[in-house]
């Protein structure tokens, strides 16, 4: 078992070692030297915490990508490539996926020129183990964004959530009903529910945010100064606008 363990941390930091090289090779994000423009951000939260909503708000704020673990693992699952068929079920679950299988998804991404200028990480690190692999490759970590909301309201968001998946418009069907039921307002299209959005798989991952991804967010909080980076505590069962008004002062 300690084996594996030893084994897919090798991998990954392998995997991520090449990344980061391939990028500071090319003078885009080493945070490091003082002519850094970069800047990074890690999103962290329990599932519908808002990630993709204050995300898409940070993104806008930096002018950065987002990068999410859990939609490029989507991507793969809908094109049915082994990799996507090979994690289908225990993201259906709830289960975590294999820190190899996070490791090259990442490596391959940020690869892409897009993420020259920095970029926001949703959903990974997912554990205190991710978090120091990350942690050693010095990639120059700028805010650590920590969503918080109580389980409840994490089971009754992801219950009604419906999602258009071409554009990644969500709705709730109590909350932010589509204009017509069960069509997007933009495009028309029919609104589906995630795999994972069900009762059993929500069980999983809120035990898998307190017992491995809680862990991790609590150890960026105790960082923080020592690394010399900004953490950020956010309430996020309050609304959109003053949530995004809280990022705008802290995220200086
Ligand atoms: P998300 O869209 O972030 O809620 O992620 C959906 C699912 O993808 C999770 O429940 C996990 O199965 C998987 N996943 C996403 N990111 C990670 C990660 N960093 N480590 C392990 N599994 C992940």
């Amino acid at each position: 078992m300690k084996l594996k363990w030893m084994k897919s941390l090798l991998v990954g930091l392998f995997c991520l070692f090449s990344a980061v090289s391939l990028l500071q090779a090319e003078g885009v994000n080493n945070n490091q030297n003082n002519t850094d423009t970069s800047t990074v951000v890690i999103l962290m939260g329990p599932p519908a915490s808002g990630k993709g909503t204050h995300g898409n708000f940070i993104s806008k704020y930096f002018n950065i990508p987002t990068l999410s673990t859990g939609d490029l693992l989507r991507q793969e699952v809908q094109a049915k490539t082994e990799l996507g068929q090979s994690v289908e079920a225990a993201m259906k679950n709830g289960d975590l996926i294999q820190d190899e299988v996070i490791f090259a998804l990442l490596e391959k991404q940020l690869r892409q020129p897009e993420y020259a200028n920095g970029f926001i990480l949703d959903g990974f690190p997912r554990t205190l183990n991710q978090a120091k692999t990350l942690d050693a490759l010095n990639l120059g970590i700028d805010f650590v964004v920590n969503l918080q909301v109580p389980d409840e309201v994490v089971v009754s968001r992801i219950s009604g959530r419906r999602i258009h998946p071409a554009s990644g418009r969500t709705y709730h069907l109590e909350t932010k009903p589509p204009k017509v039921a069960g069509l997007d307002d933009v495009t028309q299209e029919p609104l589906v529910q995630r795999a994972d959005d069900n009762p059993e798989s929500i069980k999983k991952r809120l035990q898998a945010y307190h017992e491995q991804t809680a862990p991790a967010s609590q150890w960026y909080q105790k960082m923080a100064s020592q690394k010399g980076f900004v953490f950020i505590q956010v309430d996020a069962t309050k609304g959109i606008d003053a949530i995004s008004i809280q990022l705008k002062e802290q995220l200086k």
